[in-house]
């Protein structure tokens, strides 16, 4: 191979690849279909399943699979062999456009929220055309989305498509307001930074918790942490260099247009960002992405976690959520145009962004709770719980001329009457960017701070297209049936501005000041998952994807299920491992310690038989009283964990879990971690911090 360029999407069955192996009016009844979501005729998906399939077959694929993304947030594959039996007893390789379009994995113990009772427990799965068919191994890759017998989805796609739908169909309308025919189509777009760390792959299978829950337990502070700040871009090592090689090869076989990759704040922390592309494909390759980064890293002797929260008092991880809306004709509606008119477009799409985000706080806050992002929201390192937006100094400026009436001046710029119709032409500006908001304008797009690393992106991504989707609708209701446009048009972005300002906020989002400052304004403060999902089902919001064809009420309630179900299960399982860790080995371990330290006083004392032993003796009377506060500490999380079961339903059952044993694991770890402090070093069982964050 020659490199870079052949080497990219070499394993993609893509547009180019298409082109060259379908004939052509197959090839443009496939095109359609992608663009236009158009429906295909069995006959052309047999003939671009026969060429998908000899396509494979000449890289040496025996098997294919219908990929889906059910809502355990991973990926699923079921594979089969292309391997046929003739008549005649032969075989031969078959792969039919039945096959390539509808798929029967036995999927019953796939979360469902309750949609499929035991009777039709079955879920299929469709092809996806818009997303482009790969190779891993030896097995060709189908996107597909996943549904249930009475066609509910119950997978993170589905609302995704959707969602992208509804956002075309009232972006259009927007833009045939303003004249612009040219454009027949608005796609959403995504670059999802992803952070992780690395971490030595020895060290790590010493560690149950992070086996088991993917995040530490227990681990007292290390003499060093992240306060030099000296790995923050800091130059790689050799090793995570080699892993960054061989990841973006992985990723470029697959499409997967890997961009940079940086160390970032935490010590053993990086991160790759990805050169964005549609929001459908982006999501794709995030998942491959994630999957990519733990097979390398096992290649290397290394493990990649992708929690978003490993270490306690480290910066935790986060996936930058890179959002924006782009016409088939190139153009990026997120930036700011250079003639009155194209920032007058600009601006509607900017005021449609800002109401949604006021008036859908509660959604996007929901689209990225899990147990293990609470721990890193509010955190000092990633935004607070607080919805709010960063618009920039000048385009906060703007807005407010345009509210108020006021002339507009900024430097040598003076324009004294302010509207859509004289707008000042403005730079993108990126210069001031503020990296404590969790919803910041980046000059041609916004970035969504608040999903942690281990998120699939199609959550919040489905709720941002549908809430934008919502307000242009009423945009347009109002400015299609208006008389004189440019006056509707002025009027209804000074009144989106004057109603909605208060979601923006330019300030440091990780100031108490801001906490109190948010709930002056209403804004809302759902500091947990917990506390979050009630107001997935308010009636706002049930009315809101019912409107577009995204969620039905049925679909709302089994994700809110699944949601707050999985927030259990991940503390249940979080407690359990720290019950096991501390009674089979830090109890031992504690134990083995005391027991060194008395052995050494009662021999010290048969040389010199008046020493005092002051140091024996005080270490052995701490660290009796933290084990015997320790044992209680477990007795007590072993109690909470008694009355999970509560008969008052799934809600109820995790306000226990986030009051009662959540408290519960905390108490238990303050104390394992002052005896690990004070225990010897070969007789603690676990890798320390120190170890597991400064050894690779
Ligand atoms: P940084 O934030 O590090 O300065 P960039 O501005 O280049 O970097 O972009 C960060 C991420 O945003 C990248 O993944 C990039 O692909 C993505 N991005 C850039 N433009 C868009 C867009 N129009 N839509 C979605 N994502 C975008
Ligand atoms: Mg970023």
């Amino acid at each position: 191979m020659n490199g870079m360029p052949d080497m990219f999407g070499c394993m993609v069955f893509n547009n180019e690849v298409m082109k060259k192996r379908l004939p052509s009016n197959t090839y443009k009844l496939l095109r359609d279909a992608i663009e236009n979501g158009t429906s295909m005729d069995r006959s052309v998906a047999d003939v671009v399943a026969n060429a998908m399939k000899e396509w494979a077959l000449e890289k040496g694929v025996t098997h294919y699979t219908h990929w889906f993304q059910p809502m355990t947030g991973i990926t699923a594959e079921k594979h089969d062999g292309f391997l046929s039996p003739t008549k005649d007893g032969r075989v031969i390789m078959e792969f039919s456009g039945k096959e390539l379009i509808k798929g029967e994995p036995d999927a019953s113990s796939f979360p469902s929220g309750g949609l499929r009772a035991t009777f039709e427990a079955r879920g299929y799965t469709a092809w996806d055309p818009s997303s482009f068919a790969f190779i891993k191994e030896n097995t060709l890759y189908i996107p597909t989305i996943f549904y249930s017998y009475g066609g509910e989805a119950l997978d993170k796609k589905t609302p995704l498509l959707r969602s992208m739908e509804a956002l075309n169909k009232q972006a259009m309308r927007i833009l045939r307001l303003f004249g612009n025919n040219a454009v027949t189509r608005v796609t959403t777009t995504v670059g999802p930074e992803q952070e992780y760390f690395l971490i030595d792959k020895e060290l790590y299978n010493k560690r149950k918790d992070l086996i088991l829950t993917g995040r530490t337990l227990f681990g007292s502070k290390p003499p060093k942490g992240q306060e030099l700040e000296d790995h923050y871009f800091g130059a790689i090592k050799p090793r995570i260099a080699a892993f960054m090689r061989d990841l973006d090869e992985e990723l470029w076989k697959l499409g997967v247009l890997a961009k940079t990759e940086h160390n970032e704040v935490a010590p053993a922390q990086h991160e790759l960002a990805p050169i964005f592309t549609t929001s459908n494909l982006a999501t794709d390759h995030n998942q491959l992405t994630m999957e990519m980064m733990k097979k390398v890293a096992s290649r290397h002797g290394m493990v990649c976690l992708l929690h978003e929260k490993p270490f306690a008092g480290v910066n935790g991880s986060g996936k930058h959520n890179n959002w924006s809306m782009s016409t088939n004709t190139g153009v990026n509606l997120l930036e700011p145009g250079d003639s009155p008119i194209e920032n007058a477009q600009f601006l509607t799409f900017l005021a449609a962004v800002i109401k949604a985000v006021d008036e859908y706080q509660d959604l996007l806050r929901i689209s990225i709770a899990t147990a293990g992002n609470d721990h890193r929201l509010g955190a000092n390192e990633a935004p607070p719980a607080i919805l709010s937006m960063f618009i920039g100094d000048e385009l906060a400026g703007v807005l407010e001329s345009i509210e108020k009436g006021t002339p507009y001046s900024k430097k040598d710029k003076e324009v004294t009457k302010i509207g859509i119709d004289m707008l000042p032409h403005f730079f993108r500006d990126t210069t001031d960017r503020n990296r404590t908001s969790p919803f910041a304008f980046t000059g041609n797009k916004f970035e969504f701070r608040m999903p942690g690393s281990a998120l699939s992106v199609a959550g919040p991504n489905f709720v941002l297209n549908t809430i934008v989707a919502e307000e242009l609708s009423q945009f347009a209701d109002t400015l299609e049936s208006a008389g004189d446009f440019t006056k509707a048009l002025n009027d209804l972005i000074k009144k989106t501005i004057s109603e909605h300002k208060r979601i923006i906020f330019n300030g440091n989002n990780y100031s108490e000041e801001w906490v109190i400052e948010a709930e002056k304004r209403g804004l809302l403060n759902l500091k947990t998952t917990v506390d979050a999902l009630p107001y997935f089902l308010l009636d706002k919001n049930t009315e809101l994807f019912t409107k577009h064809g995204i969620l039905t009420e049925a679909e709302i309630h089994s994700r809110y299920e699944i949601n707050l179900d999985g927030y259990c299960k991940t503390l249940n399982i979080e407690a359990l491992t720290m019950v096991e860790m501390v009674k089979r080995n830090i109890i031992p371990a504690t134990c083995a310690y005391i027991r060194e330290l008395s052995e050494t006083a009662i021999a010290k004392k048969e040389v010199i038989p008046d020493l005092a032993c002051i140091m024996e003796k005080t270490l052995i009377e701490k660290l009796s009283s933290l084990s015997d506060s320790l044992y209680k500490k477990t007795e007590k999380l072993e109690m909470a964990l008694l009355g999970t079961k509560d008969p008052d339903g799934i809600l109820a059952q995790a306000q226990y879990y986030k009051d009662v044993v959540l408290l519960a694991m905390q108490e238990l770890r303050a104390v394992a971690d002052e005896i690990e402090a004070l225990i010897g070093e070969k007789y603690w069982p676990y890798p320390t911090y120190s170890e597991l964050l400064f050894n690779v």
